[in-house]
């Protein structure tokens, strides 16, 4: 068994999509970034290569890179999920703590954890999904994905 530990925030920018856990969230403002700004994709991804003591996600897919720029952040999951099938491993489940002030995560969460475990191949009952909002850590104009990955041997 392995655990991993992943982390990441993005500023708010106005003007630009908003894309949490591969969704796409109506919103007046996105998350700015190199690739898509998907704050849980990108914890997602980080705790699965921690997991498999793995480059981080930075190293596979550096900002300076151009090929990047405006990327799907489901590519980089995908990377990661095939780096953790090549190591001899496989997810068991995920569990996330999101952290933002706007838009409420809870009216889309469920629609985010079967869309996150779509995307990870594991069941919807395999993938947490929580939100808070930074009570006075400073961070409005930012959201903030933690996450939590456990992996068992595939043999
Ligand atoms: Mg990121």
């Amino acid at each position: 068994m392995r655990i991993g530990y992943g982390w990441d925030s993005h500023e708010f920018k106005p003007g630009i999509p908003l894309k949490i856990g591969g969704l796409t969230l109506p919103h007046d403002q996105g998350l700015g970034g190199h690739s898509d700004g998907d704050v849980l994709l990108h914890a997602i991804t980080d705790a699965l290569l921690g997991a498999i003591a793995g480059p981080d996600i930075g190293s596979l897919f550096p900002p300076s890179d151009a090929q990047w720029k405006n990327a799907d952040s489901a590519l980089f999951l995908q990377e990661a999920l095939k780096r953790v099938k090549d190591a001899g491993y496989e997810l068991v489940n995920l569990d996330s703590t999101l952290i933002l002030m706007t838009p409420k995560i809870g009216p889309h969460a469920d629609n985010m954890r079967k869309h996150v475990a779509r995307l990870c191949g594991i069941p919807a009952d395999c993938v947490g999904i929580k939100a808070k909002t930074p009570e006075g850590i400073g961070t409005d104009h930012a959201a903030i994905a933690n996450v939590a990955v456990l992996l068992r041997s595939a043999f």
